[in-house]
């Protein structure tokens, strides 16, 4: 089957020409997939019924069934869905005062290893095409009513690894004919592949690189995040710097705090020489501690010390609000209890 969704408008024009159809139809049957958020190509109606024959012979929508909605009690919604080969992932539906953020994953499970992550547990199943990171958003937003603003590839996966969809998925989920979110309004998060950062840098997007750092110096990043041995320490940050000197845009560190690894004041200080000169902004998180590692989180005082160090030098410091505890919230636990990885 060949998967329309995640065609962009000129290649399904070709696609639909290529079935003996006029050109002028892929623009309707694109707006049906991508404003329209259709499940099925019944739903169609501007289309002939012989054209949606055809397609539904030839054509997948690449659609996913949401299989179970948790809700916590701010109002975080996490969504599991089944993919057409029965393999699963996870969005998270977030509200904040600017809007609805959505976080989206682009691989079924991942296999970057890091230490501390539900997702990496039973390795990489295969990667999402753009068209199935597309339909997390457009099953949310049909699903809930309300409009995306926001949407961070921060969920199953490392986005970086799968980077040819990855940059197909953002082009459409931008494009002014489908959701038309602003770059700015995009935000991808990588555990640190350097060279694809750096290739990122020359696309010429607009969207936030979230790194995930997790450590003040290269000996406690590698315990944490196997990728640190093939980058170190200061060429994921250089690489983050070229980031910022091509776009203009404010990197953002995330470090997820455990208890005694990586949170002692030193940690901060060593932190504040690592990033402080630069542009950028810190987000902690306290770990969520999965069942298969054996992290604890940071007790909320440490937290509340160790930004108030980094605000002491001028840091930008923001503490993750703890959304969805209670939910199975964390990078794969939700998919962890359907699949047995
Ligand atoms: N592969 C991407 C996206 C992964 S998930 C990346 O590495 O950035 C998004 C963020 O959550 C990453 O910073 C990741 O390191 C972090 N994360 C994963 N599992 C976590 C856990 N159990 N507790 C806290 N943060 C976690």
């Amino acid at each position: 089957m060949v998967d329309i969704k995640s065609m962009s408008l000129k290649e399904l024009e070709n696609y639909i020409e290529s079935l003996g159809e006029k050109r002028f139809r892929a623009k309707q049957i694109y707006e049906w997939m991508h404003v329209k958020l259709i499940e099925d190509f019944d739903e169609m109606t501007n289309i002939s019924k012989s054209l949606r024959e055809t397609l539904k012979e030839n054509a997948s929508l690449c659609t996913m069934k949401i299989k179970e909605v948790q809700t916590a009690e701010d109002g975080t919604q996490k969504f599991l869905f089944e993919t057409y080969d029965g393999e699963f992932v996870e969005s998270v539906k977030m509200v904040y005062k600017h809007g609805i953020s959505v976080c989206i994953s682009s691989q079924i499970g991942c296999r970057m290893g890091c230490t501390f992550c539900a997702s990496t547990v039973g390795g990489l199943i295969r990667s999402l095409a753009a068209g199935e990171m597309l339909e997390q958003i457009y099953r949310i937003q049909r699903y809930t009513n309300e409009r995306v603003h926001n949407v961070v590839v921060m969920g199953m996966g490392e986005p970086f690894d799968n980077y040819d969809e990855l940059v197909k998925f953002l082009h459409m989920v931008s494009d002014e004919n489908g959701l038309n979110i602003s770059g700015r309004n995009l935000t991808v998060s990588t555990c640190g592949l350097c060279d694809k950062i750096r290739e990122f840098a020359e696309e010429g997007f607009t969207c936030t690189l979230a790194l995930s750092l997790h450590a003040s110096n290269q000996a406690t990043r590698e315990r944490l995040m196997p990728i640190a041995k093939m980058y170190s320490f200061d060429e994921v940050l250089s690489a983050c710097d070229y980031y910022f000197e091509k776009t203009g845009r404010r990197v953002t560190f995330e470090y997820s705090m455990a208890d005694g690894i990586n949170d002692s004041d030193e940690d901060a200080e060593n932190l504040y020489r690592a990033v402080g000169k630069k542009n950028c902004h810190i987000n902690l998180i306290p770990i969520n501690p999965v069942r298969e590692n054996g992290y604890k989180e940071s007790e909320g005082q440490r937290i509340a010390a160790f930004k108030n160090k980094l605000e002491k030098y001028g840091i930008n410091v923001t503490i993750r609000r703890e959304m969805g505890r209670g939910i199975d919230a964390a990078c794969g636990q939700l998919r962890k209890r359907y699949k047995d990885v």
